[in-house]
């Protein structure tokens, strides 16, 4: 079993960390966020992460998982670390690499013996060549000569089934350019390994380049969806059998291909961006990342539209419940959520919002800091559509599945429903009264 470090403690770094150890691993997470550490060490999660507790809790028991913010403590006691620090964008779009530099460079300062040194974050291609340069630079400044490996090995876990994801990915990336690397990644991943889950061995670039064609593909298929289901609207024709049809091909797939307010997330918003840039900084630009991140805005602030389009112009003093901010269900992660862009030009309008999220307050207390004055917090679905003049179901928890909507004349709420993840079906809800309103449907 290895000793492994993971540096960086945030959605994907807890994760992995938490279930090497599961795997048998002596992991030891770092962070440099100190309140996180202190929060980790007491036994508390701070992410919403369904199934994370109990496999932090466990292993943590056994001591197979630790925290801390020491580095050097980290490096020196392990011979694999995992870089999982954040790779947000630039101004440019481009990806900021500076967590992820001052990550290696941190490891080359305190390394003292051979490590593989592993980029987990997402990063454009040509990083573990900088990363390399930049453990490099710090070791001639040393004046020591220590062997290391760099190894790129993306992750693909999605936020609100990140461990059923980790323990069961569809392919484990793998970007080396040593064998000595590439076996001991193979130990790191040996319970996969054994469970025939495909192993994709490549070199770094290789490696780095897959994680944003699959990223990037994604919300290119989200937004083709949502275009077509904007053309459907217009055209009469229904987006949910549509993509069903679609879905029966075998060359298409049925996944990603729900109509809706336009993705968000960590990792869609920034990744089609950095590849937009990327293509462009060699000259060989992407037109379709280019049109994937402008329709993607224009639909978020199309959602605003078909609202003032049935509740008229000028919805100031108007009052509408929210359900859902996060940018998915499952998940407390609110980065770059449709929410993000879709309140605050309701709030504009002078409309007051009553907001329900099993997980969105934490941070979309703070996220909406300047439009605080036109949220109120609720504590469940019911409670937020009491008063309103309409509802709308921004993120599709289960709880918003279920809403009774037999409920609706005694919370004083009126009956005009805009369904953005498309959740019910038109018929259901309109022979309860309802103005019904989905995307494409
Ligand atoms: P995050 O913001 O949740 O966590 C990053 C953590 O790194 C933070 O806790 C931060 O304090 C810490 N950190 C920053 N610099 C540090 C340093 N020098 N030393 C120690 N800790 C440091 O980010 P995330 O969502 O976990 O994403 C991490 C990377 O993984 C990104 O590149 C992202 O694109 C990629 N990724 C994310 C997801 C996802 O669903 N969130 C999925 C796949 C890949």
């Amino acid at each position: 079993m290895a000793n492994i470090a993971v540096i960086g403690t945030g959605y994907v770094g807890l994760v992995s960390g938490a279930l090497l150890s599961d795997f048998g691993h002596s992991v030891i997470c770092v962070d440099i966020d100190t309140k996180k550490i202190e929060r980790l060490e007491k036994g508390e999660i701070p992410i919403f992460e369904p199934g994370l507790e109990p496999i932090v809790k466990n292993n943590t028991y056994y001591k197979r998982l630790i925290f801390t913010t020491d580095l050097a403590k980290a490096v020196k006691t392990s011979e694999v670390i995992f870089i999982a620090v954040g790779t947000p964008p630039a101004d440019d779009g481009s990806a900021d690499l500076q967590y992820v530099l001052a990550a290696a460079k941190g490891i080359a300062e305190h390394m003292d013996d051979y490590k593989v040194i592993v980029d987990k974050s997402t990063v454009p291609i040509g990083t573990g060549q900088k990363v390399k340069n930049a453990i490099k630079e710090v070791l001639v400044t040393r004046k020591v000569d220590i062997p290391f490996d760099v190894v790129s090995n993306p992750e693909f876990l999605r936020e609100g089934s990140a461990v059923q994801d980790f323990t069961h990915p569809d392919r484990v990336v793998i970007g080396a350019e040593s064998e000595k690397a590439l076996n001991v990644m193979k130990d790191v991943y040996q319970v996969l390994f054994i469970n025939e889950t495909p192993f994709v061995e490549t070199d770094i670039e290789t490696a780095e380049m897959i994680k944003y064609a699959s990223n990037a593909f994604l919300a290119m298929k989200i937004t083709f969806i949502n275009e077509l289901a904007n053309v459907c609207e217009e055209v009469g024709a229904n987006i949910q059998k549509v993509a069903k049809a679609m879905g029966q091909d075998g060359r298409i797939s049925p996944k990603f291909l729900h109509a809706g307010p336009g993705y968000g997330g960590s990792c869609f918003p920034k990744d089609t961006k950095a590849l937009a840039e990327i293509a462009r900084g060699c000259g060989q630009p992407m037109s379709l990342m280019d049109a994937t991140v402008t329709a993607n805005e224009r639909q978020k602030l199309k959602m605003v539209e078909k609202i003032e389009k049935e509740l008229g112009k000028d919805l100031k003093g108007a009052t509408i419940a929210i359900l859902g901010v996060t940018f998915k269900p499952n998940t407390d992660d609110m980065r770059e959520a449709p929410s993000l862009v879709i309140l605050p030009a309701l709030a504009k309008k002078g409309v007051k919002l009553r907001i329900s999220d099993p997980q969105g307050y934490k941070e979309g207390s703070w996220r909406f800091g300047e439009i605080a004055e036109s949220i109120t917090w609720c504590n469940d679905a019911y409670e937020a559509v009491e008063g309103s003049d309409a509802t709308v179901i921004l993120t599709e928890w289960n709880h918003f599945r279920t809403l009774d909507f037999s409920r609706y004349e005694e919370l004083g709420a009126k009956k005009i429903l805009f369904d953005l993840r498309n959740i019910f079906k038109r018929q259901q809800v309109e022979e309860m009264g309802f103005v019904y309103h989905g995307v494409g449907v």
